[in-house]
């Protein structure tokens, strides 16, 4: 293994998930929905199959595809962009980040990242040089000191990473706390790199702004977004940057020799999707509501220190109740003893102290699969 990945291990997600089935434990780690996409966006991916459409597309994503991603994201944002210049479909918007951060920083420079941090965030980094600089988001509310935002900039300072809605935390930014990133961002000249991916995902009346929408900001921010997790479409890999012609050639530089294009026929599939009437989503938001809800409660109900997410399909919770004090143990206890598996998030931290004792629960998961995992919480713990 080379060096840039020496401090690597496998992915949580994918030991944990390994672990569950090993164990029979019911699924609450990795964050993949147990129910099916739609079917009017299958029949418009079986339908491109079926037509033929199954040669490289072009390399910045199908025409239909990235025009209704402009479409989408002027509708929700009230900016305009240019769908040929401006949109890049990437294989999920993993594949968008690391493009992002391959095409837009030299080795050396210094990106601020908020902590618990998605782990491909810093391995992205590791593979353009970059280096991490760390702010943490701290329980109850998981918001962030001013000052040590402020403190974490500094000359070198070419990117800070965003994601709201948060995974693992659910915290959803405000826009206040968008504004005080952007006035640091522009007075580094630091570009903003915006995870929102779970921006459909939202609970007791949170609000997602898109830092893009800032006054001035649109300049320097590359918007990341994805089909996976709106769409129960998580194995298709479809995602997308957003950003100025400057900053979206520079994607594209990486993206053009890392994977080159998108499976065809997926994007067609993809368009169709982005087609949904608003009803659609209000749909998605009112089944997660519920299943949010299901495992909040059971969560508190088994004596849990819960904190409620605003967004995304994640929920932390504080187990020490419970007589642990290290996150591994207790997530390896749960799926052996318990039957349920979770996601400990000590190595989304730079100093995993921050995270041991935290237990991230995904509730992308049908309602009985939730219940069950409650009634063996209940039971076992
Ligand atoms: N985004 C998913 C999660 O946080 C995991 C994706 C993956 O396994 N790479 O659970």
């Amino acid at each position: 293994v080379a060096d840039r990945f020496s401090s690597f291990g496998q992915t949580i997600f994918t030991e944990i998930s390994a672990l569950a089935a090993q164990h029979k434990a019911v699924n609450l780690g990795q964050g993949f929905p147990d129910f099916d996409g739609a079917d009017f966006v299958k029949e418009a991916a079986i339908q491109a199959i079926r037509d033929g459409k199954s040669q490289y597309a072009l390399m910045t994503g199908v025409p239909d595809l990235a025009t209704e991603i402009a479409d989408v994201f002027e509708r929700d944002t009230g900016i305009e962009v240019d769908a040929k210049k401006e949109v890049t479909v990437t294989a999920g918007c993993t594949e968008a980040i690391a493009s992002a951060f391959l095409g837009l920083c030299n080795p050396g420079d210094e990106v601020v990242v908020f902590e618990p941090a998605y782990d491909s965030y810093k391995a992205a980094m590791a593979m353009a040089g970059a280096m991490v600089k760390p702010v943490v988001l701290r329980p109850p509310d998981f918001s962030f000191s001013r000052d040590e935002l402020s403190a974490a900039f500094s000359s070198k300072t070419r990117v800070i990473l965003i994601n709201t809605p948060h995974n693992p935390t659910g915290r959803v930014f405000t826009e206040s706390e968008l504004q005080f990133i952007a006035d640091l961002a522009a007075r580094h000249d630091a570009l903003v790199f915006s995870d929102e991916v779970y921006h459909r995902l939202l609970y007791n009346g949170a609000c997602h702004v898109s830092i893009a929408q800032l006054p001035g900001m649109y300049d320097r921010t590359v918007t990341l977004n994805s089909l996976g997790k709106t769409f129960s479409l998580t194995g298709w890999k479809v995602g997308w940057a957003i950003a100025p012609p400057p900053l979206s050639h520079a994607i594209r530089m990486a993206h053009q020799f890392v994977t080159f294009s998108v499976a065809t026929p997926l994007q067609h599939g993809a368009a169709a999707a982005l087609r949904a009437p608003p009803q659609f989503y209000e749909q998605v938001r009112a089944d997660y509501t519920r299943r949010r809800d299901i495992l909040l409660e059971g969560l508190r109900d088994v004596g849990f220190n819960v904190f409620e997410p605003q967004g995304s399909f994640f929920v932390m919770a504080d187990f020490t109740p419970f007589g642990f004090d290290d996150d591994v143990a207790f997530s390896k206890h749960l799926i052996e003893k318990v039957g349920v598996a979770a996601i400990p998030p000590s190595g989304f931290y730079s100093n995993p102290a921050e995270g041991k004792h935290l237990i991230r629960f995904a509730f992308c998961k049908t309602d009985a699969v939730l219940l069950e995992a409650v009634r063996r919480l209940k039971q076992h713990l």
